[in-house]
This record gives C-alpha cells, sequence and structure tokens, in this order.
C-alpha cells in the first residue's frame, strides 16, 4: 500500500538494498550513477507490508489494479540503456507503482510519466515519496499517444509490453534520442534500443529477452 505518512527506512533495509545493488554489479549493471539511483530509492516503501520483507528480492511483484513493480534488475537495465544525462526530458510509459520514475525522479531527469488505469494515477497521487521529486510530473493517459503538447523527449521509455513500436512515440523523439521498449505479445518481449540520429533516421538493436505487463489502448476509468 502506498502511503500518505512516511515511512522508515531502517538500517537493516538499508543493508539489504546495498546487497541488492551488489547483486545487480554481479549480473551486469556498471552503470554508478544507475546503481546509486537505485540505492537511493527505498523499494519497500511501494509494496503492499504483506510483501515489505521481500522487497530487495531481484523479482517483480504484484501491486495493485492487477499490475506489478517491475523487477529492480529490469529498472536497472532499462534505465542503464537510456544513457541519461542530468536534466534530459524523459518520457515514460507506465508509471505503476512510481518505483521507476522516483529511479529516473534521482538521476536529476526531468520526468513526464504516464498512467492508463485511473485507480493507479490516483492511488499514486497520494503517496509521500513523490514529494521528494518536483522533476517528476504524472499524467492519466494513453501511453500510445505520448504527450504532443510536452514532445519532443531526449529519451522514452516503455515500462510495458508494447505489441508493436508505437509510432507517435518515435515521432516525439529528439534527434539525437533513445527509446527503450519492450516489443512483444504473451509477456514475451525483446528489448529494443531505438536510436534516432541528427537527420532523423531511425536504427534498432535488440537487447535480450524480458517479460512485462501488456501495453493496452485507451484509458481505463
Ligand atoms: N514503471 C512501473 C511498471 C509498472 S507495470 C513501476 O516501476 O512500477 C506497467 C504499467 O503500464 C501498468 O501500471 C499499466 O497499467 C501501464 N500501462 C499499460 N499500457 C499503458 C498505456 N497504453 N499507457 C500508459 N500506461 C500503460
Amino acid at each position: 500500500m502506498l502511503q500518505s505518512v512516511p515511512k522508515e527506512d531502517s538500517y537493516k533495509q538499508k543493508g539489504m538494498r546495498r546487497q541488492l545493488v551488489q547483486h545487480l554489479r554481479e549480473k551486469g549493471i556498471t552503470d554508478e550513477r544507475v546503481l546509486a539511483a537505485i540505492e537511493a530509492v527505498p523499494r519497500h516503501f511501494f509494496l503492499d507490508p504483506a510483501f515489505e520483507n521481500q522487497a530487495y528480492e531481484d523479482r517483480a511483484f504484484p501491486i495493485t489494479a492487477g499490475q506489478t513493480i517491475s523487477q529492480p534488475y529490469t529498472v536497472a537495465f532499462q534505465t542503464q540503456q537510456l544513457e541519461l544525462k542530468k536534466f534530459d526530458k524523459v518520457l515514460e510509459i507506465g508509471t505503476g507503482s512510481a518505483y521507476q520514475a522516483c529511479v529516473l525522479g534521482e538521476l536529476g531527469v526531468t520526468l513526464y510519466t504516464i498512467e492508463r488505469q485511473r485507480a493507479l494515477y490516483d492511488y499514486v497521487g497520494k503517496f509521500f515519496f513523490l514529494n521528494r521529486y518536483p522533476n517528476i510530473k504524472r499524467f492519466y493517459g494513453d501511453g500510445f499517444e505520448g504527450l504532443p503538447t510536452y514532445a519532443p523527449f531526449d529519451k522514452i521509455l516503455i515500462t510495458c509490453g508494447a505489441p508493436f513500436m508505437p509510432p507517435k512515440l518515435i515521432q516525439q523523439l529528439k534527434p539525437g534520442g533513445i527509446m527503450v521498449v519492450p516489443v512483444g505479445e504473451d509477456g514475451k518481449q525483446k528489448m529494443i534500443r531505438v536510436r534516432k540520429d541528427a537527420a532523423g533516421n531511425v536504427t534498432q538493436e535488440e537487447m535480450g529477452d524480458f517479460s512485462f505487463v501488456p501495453m493496452l489502448t485507451g484509458k481505463n476509468n
């Protein structure tokens, strides 16, 4: 349950977080800024009390509205592939629990994040920890549409499984920009890194197999 009142971050939990970071290093995450951001964000704040003890295991967990908080390795991997710079303007599709959003917030980017489930959008709005990140702006909407009013973006991150490469999001990427998107259906996705060069040409690299909840069209009240 995301709470409106601050929760405690104990020495024990900080210690488990350091171990998680060590584990991510061993799994191949090398970007020190990403590792520092994972160490800074108390993941147990984002989970129901029933799962709090497992918050620093490297696995996904159910949150509200049938959705999940991504696995720490997946969050670290996607974040690393974005090659973020401070003050980058970043669009995230799938706010979910806002864990990934806070990791990005910790990196000093300006984040625009969209969630299509009203219940989840409202639920996250009450979460005390978000007050720490004035650089995170949340939107209720359909990620397939992106945010034309705020485009273009330096980086775009999709945190749900896209059935195809969303064309409007490619349009909303700046020349020189990077988009990281898991593409595929039935919980089986290939991570794709899209680069748009200065001339606007787009190239794609495949970065391995992952599993995400689906990216769905339209909003859900
Ligand atoms: N980044 C999240 C991951 C949540 S799971 C976290 O760190 O917890 C993916 C989320 O994408 C779900 O909350 C789901 O509702 C949302 N989603 C799926 N399709 C979407 C769409 N078209 N637009 C916006 N959000 C979408």
